[in-house]
C-alpha cells in the first residue's frame, strides 16, 4: 500500500463511521446520542486529514490546529457515549480541559522549544477528557458484554493518551519541529490512533445498532393500544420474575384489573371512546407501578401487573390506588359526567405456586370484587369458594378465558 493511502486510512475510517453513525441517527431521530457521536467522528475526521495534509511548513502549529476538531469531535463523541446510557455529560468540564489544554499548548509552542512539550500537552487534554468520561462510565453496572466492550475501549483509548507519548519518547531521538512527522513517535501515533479510533467506531456503532434493535423488539412486545405487554410476551417475563424471585427470596403479587361495563361504554359512546379509554387506563397503571413491575393487556380491557417485592397487602393498597385514580380519569369523547370504574383482584405468590395458580386466584378474586358489586379490591384471600372464571393448564402455567 502507498504510504499516501495508509496515511488517509485513519481520517477515511472515522468519516465511513461518522456517516454510518449519522445513518443510524436518521433511522430513529429521537436518539440525540448517535447525532453526537457520528459528529464527533466527523470533526475527528476532519482532525485526521488535517495532521496527514498540512503543509510541513506548518510544524508546530499544526499541533494547535487540529487541537480544535480533535477536542470538538472528542467531546462530542464523549457526550454521547455518557448521555446514551443516561449520564448527564459533564460538559464545562470537558470543554475547560480543552480550552485549558489549547491555551497551555500555545504558550507552549510561543514560549518554548520543545515539541514534546506541545505533544505532551495535548496528549493529556484528550486523556483527560477520555478518564473523565472512563471514571463515569465504570461507576455503571454493566453486565451486558457490549456495555463492557465500549467502557474498556474507552479506557484503553484513554490511558494510550499518556503511555504513548512516553513509551515513543523513549524510542526516539530528540525531535525538532520539522521533522516530527518522519518521527518514531510519529509512527507510532498514527498507527495507535487509528486502532484506537477504529476500534472505538466500531464498539459504539454496534452499542447504537443493539439500541435501535433492542427498541424494535420492545415495541413488538409492547400492545399499542396500551403500551403495556401484550399478554405473550407478559407471561414469559412474568414466569421469568417468579423464577427470580424464588431465587432471590423476595415476594411477588398479582394483580387483575377489569374495566366493568366495559361493553356499555362501546355502546354508548361509540369503539373509538372504548380505544381512549383502554389507553387511558394503560398509561394510569405506567404512571402508578414501578419500573421494577411488569404489567401486561391481558384481555381487551382486562391488564394484569406483578408486583415486584410486594405481598397481598401492597397488591391491594396499589389495586386500591389504582381502583381511585380511574374514577377521575377524563375519557376523550366520554361525556363529562360518567366517569369510568374497573374492580381488581390481587393475590400474593405462594410457595409452589405454578403461574396458572398465581393468576387463577387472582381472577378469582376479581370474579369476587365483580359480584360484589364492581368498582371494588378483593383479595384472594377474600373470596368464598368462588369458581375460577378461567381454567390454567396444569402443565404450562398457561390460562384460557373460559
Ligand atoms: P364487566 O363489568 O363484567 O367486566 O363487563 P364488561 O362489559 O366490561 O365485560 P365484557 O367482557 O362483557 O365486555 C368487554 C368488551 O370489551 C367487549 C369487547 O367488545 C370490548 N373490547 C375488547 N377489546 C376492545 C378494544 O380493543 N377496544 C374496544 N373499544 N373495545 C374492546
Ligand atoms: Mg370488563
Ligand atoms: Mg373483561
Amino acid at each position: 500500500m502507498s504510504e499516501g493511502i495508509q496515511a488517509l486510512l485513519t481520517p477515511l475510517t472515522a468519516m465511513i463511521f461518522a456517516v454510518t453513525l449519522l445513518a443510524l441517527w436518521r433511522r430513529d431521530p429521537a436518539r440525540r446520542e448517535t447525532l453526537a457521536m457520528g459528529a464527533g467522528y466527523f470533526f475527528l475526521s476532519i482532525g485526521f486529514f488535517m495532521s496527514q495534509l498540512n503543509p510541513d511548513s506548518l510544524g508546530r502549529s499544526n499541533i494547535s490546529i487540529t487541537h480544535i476538531p480533535y477536542s470538538i469531535g472528542a467531546i462530542m463523541v464523549i457526550w454521547g457515549i455518557l448521555y446514551r446510557v443516561g449520564i448527564a455529560p459533564p460538559l464545562k468540564t470537558m470543554i475547560s480541559i480543552a480550552v485549558l489544554g489549547g491555551l497551555f499548548g500555545l504558550i507552549s509552542q510561543m514560549f518554548g522549544d520543545s515539541v514534546e512539550a506541545d505533544l505532551y500537552i495535548a496528549n493529556s487534554t484528550y486523556g483527560l477528557i477520555f478518564s473523565v468520561a472512563a471514571v463515569l462510565l465504570s461507576q455503571r453496572k454493566n453486565t451486558d458484554f457490549i456495555e463492557k466492550i465500549v467502557l474498556a475501549v474507552l479506557t484503553l483509548n484513554a490511558a494510550q493518551f499518556f503511555i504513548r507519548p512516553a513509551l515513543s519518547f523513549t524510542f526516539s531521538s530528540e525531535i525538532t519541529g520539522d521533522d516530527y512527522r518522519d518521527s518514531v513517535y510519529y509512527g507510532i501515533l498514527i498507527t495507535v490512533l487509528a486502532l484506537g479510533s477504529m476500534v472505538m467506531g466500531l464498539a459504539l456503532i454496534a452499542a447504537c445498532i443493539k439500541d435501535q434493535l433492542n427498541a424494535l423488539h420492545e415495541s413488538f412486545a409492547r400492545d399499542k393500544l396500551s403500551g403495556l405487554l401484550t399478554r405473550h410476551t407478559f407471561e414469559a417475563r412474568v414466569q421469568d420474575a417468579i423464577a427470580k424471585a424464588r431465587r432471590e427470596d423476595v415476594q411477588v403479587a398479582l394483580i387483575i384489573g377489569d374495566i366493568d361495563h366495559f361493553k356499555q361504554v362501546n355502546d354508548i359512546w361509540g369503539h373509538q371512546v372504548g380505544d381512549n379509554a383502554i389507553a387511558a387506563f394503560g398509561s394510569l397503571v405506567l404512571d402508578t407501578v414501578r419500573d421494577t413491575d411488569i404489567c401486561g393487556r391481558i384481555g381487551g380491557e382486562e391488564f394484569c401487573i406483578l408486583i415486584w417485592d410486594a405481598d397481598g397487602k401492597v397488591a391491594r393498597s396499589l389495586s386500591e390506588r389504582l381502583r381511585i385514580s380511574v374514577t377521575g380519569l377524563r375519557i376523550e369523547g366520554m361525556g363529562e359526567s360518567t366517569h369510568l370504574t374497573a374492580s381488581f383482584g390481587a393475590t400474593g405468590l405462594e410457595a409452589g405456586d405454578t403461574y396458572g395458580e398465581l393468576f387463577g386466584r387472582a381472577d378469582k378474586a376479581l370474579y369476587h370484587a365483580k359480584n360484589s358489586g364492581r368498582n371494588r379490591v378483593a383479595l384472594s384471600s377474600d373470596t368464598i369458594e368462588a369458581p375460577a372464571r378461567r381454567k390454567s393448564d396444569p402443565r404450562t402455567g398457561d390460562t384460557k378465558a373460559a
